[in-house]
């Protein structure tokens, strides 16, 4: 499932997670705190109350007044917020009562209970003064206070009420608090698709590279990079990649198409050679001029002076063929101590000239075989030149005529040309 997911969606992905819980978490966090905070304002705010009313309850209690602590209570109204009050005398019993009109007769019945039982509960505490008890729960809070009389304790005044405010606020922070949130998330969200470009596009580079080297197997790609960092290394030690596979393409195709003695052209190269200037040739309606050479009794040159002395004749008959030969003529060795030049647009005479250059240039070229001692050979030439007539005017029938003229030439006493 993983692998199926792109390497840029899974980074875009790590990144947008790593910010959505860390979010996640500080929102959490910050909420709670605000609903801490919060409840404790809301508490104090009914702590204060409680000791306003306290005190100006003290003297209905000090005399009984039941009307009077219903009165003073009565006040509580302003608040919609206070759910119910009551005010008892030392014994526990009512003094007075305030309930507010919203408030469902059930529950005030168990305001009741619950405050007996904490009076009750916390008889100790509320003997002494600047005491006080308070509950919280999700619906309701409530103070509980005794109230002193010139030191004594005359009785106690409750006041519960409602959680509303207390939770508009919270969800009014918790509203914002994820609008924010949302707000980072997507900032946050684009950010990591864009840092994820980082890491991705040096690698999306390099993949496209290589799928393009795979299918043009042009290995002259080079990947252009200035990074210092990994992705510079990796760059590097493509492109050094294929510069290796490069040179040794291209050593591998020169020993595929160069005669390893004389550093010509071989068999191979020039057949395929000559076989697209026939083409070429007979597209424009072109002469193509074939020569054929062979050196003179070259048996004996390899009796009188040995092999090496042959291999160094050979290799100096190349060069002079290459400098009679045109520039844009192909000089090839075909084998043993036979060459070919090839003469692309070579008409009759221009063949014929450069053969006669070629004669003229060997029979006048002297080889040092050792310091001082000089030898000179000659060559036989069969020449051919014609437009080649059709695709199925093979290179095998101008080779063979060239061949031919040769066979004439040594025939006719060597150190010449013959015209097929
Ligand atoms: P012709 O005038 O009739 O061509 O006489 P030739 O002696 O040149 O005739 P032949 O074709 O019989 O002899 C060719 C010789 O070339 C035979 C062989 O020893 C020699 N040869 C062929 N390849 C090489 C080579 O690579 N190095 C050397 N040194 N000799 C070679
Ligand atoms: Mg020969
Ligand atoms: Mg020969």
């Amino acid at each position: 499932m993983l692998e199926k997911i792109s390497i840029r969606h899974k980074l875009a992905i790590l990144l947008g997670l790593s910010a959505a819980l860390a979010l996640l978490i500080s929102s959490a966090a910050t909420i709670y705190s605000t609903y801490l905070s919060e409840s404790r304002a809301s508490l104090r705010v009914l702590h204060q109350l409680t000791d306003v009313i306290s005190e100006n309850m003290r003297a209905a209690l000090a005399f009984n007044d039941g009307d009077s602590a219903r009165k003073i209570l009565s006040s509580l109204q302003a608040d919609p917020h206070i759910l119910y009050a009551v005010v008892s005398d030392d014994r526990g019993q009512p003094l007075g009562e305030y309930r507010s009109a919203q408030l469902p007769a059930a529950q005030e019945d168990w305001f009741r209970r619950h405050l007996q039982n904490n009076i009750n509960g916390n008889k100790e505490l509320l003997r002494r003064e600047d005491s006080s008890t308070q509950h919280m729960d999700s619906h309701s809070m409530g103070v509980l206070r005794p109230i002193f009389f010139e030191g004594k304790p005359i009785g106690t005044l409750a006041i519960i009420s409602d959680t509303e405010q207390l939770w508009a606020r919270i969800q009014e922070f918790v509203l914002m608090q994820m609008g924010v949130s949302l707000l980072a998330l997507l900032t946050l969200m684009l950010l990591s698709f864009k840092l994820q470009s980082l890491f991705t596009r040096p690698i999306m580079g390099l993949i496209d590279a290589m799928q393009q080297v795979a299918r043009t197997k042009d290995y002259r790609t080079t990947l252009e990079s200035r990074r210092q960092d990994e992705f510079g290394n990796l760059y590097a030690g493509f492109n050094a990649m294929l510069a290796d596979i490069r040179e040794r393409d291209e050593r591998l195709s020169r020993l595929a198409t160069t005669d390893s003695l004389t550093g010509l052209a071989n068999h191979h190269l020039a057949m395929e050679t000559m076989q697209n200037m026939i083409i070429r040739a007979q597209r424009k309606g072109e002469p193509l001029g074939v020569i054929m050479l062979d050196i003179d009794f070259f048996k004996a040159v390899n009796d009188r002076y040995g092999h090496p002395v042959g291999d160094r004749v050979l290799q100096e008959i190349a060069q002079v063929l290459q400098a009679c030969a045109r520039e844009y003529d192909l000089v090839a060795r075909l084998g043993g101590e036979e060459f070919l030049v090839l003469c692309d647009g070579g008409t009759r005479e221009i063949t014929v000239a450069v053969a006669e250059r070629i004669r003229s240039g060997i029979e006048q070229h002297a080889i040092e075989y050792q310091p001082g001692q000089f030898l000179q050979v000659t060559v036989s030439l069969g020449v051919h030149a014609s437009v080649p007539l059709s695709a199925e005017q093979p290179l095998a029938t101008m080779i063979k005529a060239a061949d031919a003229a040769l066979y004439r030439a040594k025939a006719g006493g060597r150190n010449c040309h013959v015209l097929a």
